[in-house]
């Protein structure tokens, strides 16, 4: 197998962390498509949220998703690339997509460990669990349905490699 595989999930899921790690052990390239755009525009996700709004951001994102989208590589997508169809019907015929889940409280912890490592800016300014609450509910059933297979985030960032060797391994939902 040499297609791509794009790594889903809410911000905090461990797209970045087990997308690298996951791209070592498969001795694979890594891209995080909001590195890309920072590389590309000399933008940050914040920066082109504010001169352009979340909709200029998610028309570059599908712009990113297509740009790095190379065999032999393990792609980290931003929380939202599965708003739009267009980005979900994509990554499902271009590759193998993989849903990181965890529950709202999982990430809200993560995010407020290490807020440095998350240069998003919040979509709501609302509280981060009761956020993740509302992006969860928003989103799960996007996240189901652009994946090919879902495997829970909340174990140690090893085991969820795992089990993702393990999932790619299984036919594909
Ligand atoms: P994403 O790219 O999906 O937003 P990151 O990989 O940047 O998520 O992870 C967000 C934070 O959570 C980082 O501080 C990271 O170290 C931590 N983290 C990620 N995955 C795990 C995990 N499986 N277990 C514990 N902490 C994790
Ligand atoms: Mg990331």
């Amino acid at each position: 197998m040499t297609q791509p595989i794009f790594m889903v999930g809410a911000r905090g899921a461990g797209k970045t962390t087990v997308g690298s790690e996951l791209a070592k052990a498969l001795g694979y390239k890594f891209v995080d498509t909001d590195l890309y755009l920072l590389r590309t525009s000399g933008l940050s996700v914040a920066d082109i949220v504010d001169r352009e709004g979340w909709e200029g951001f998610r028309r570059r994102e599908t712009e990113a998703l297509k740009a790095v989208c190379s065999p032999l590589t393990v792609i980290a997508t931003g929380g939202g690339a599965v708003l739009a169809q267009e980005n979900r019907d994509f990554m499902r015929e271009a590759g193998t997509v993989i849903y990181l889940r965890s529950p709202a409280t999982t990430l809200a912890n993560r995010l407020e460990d290490a807020p440095q490592e998350d240069q998003r800016p919040t979509l709501t300014g609302r509280p981060i669990t009761e956020e993740m609450m509302q992006v969860l509910n928003e989103r799960e059933a996007l996240y189901q349905e652009a994946a090919h297979h879902v495997v829970d985030g909340t174990q140690d960032p090893a085991r969820v490699v795992n089990s993702v060797m393990n999932a790619l391994a299984l036919p594909m939902a």
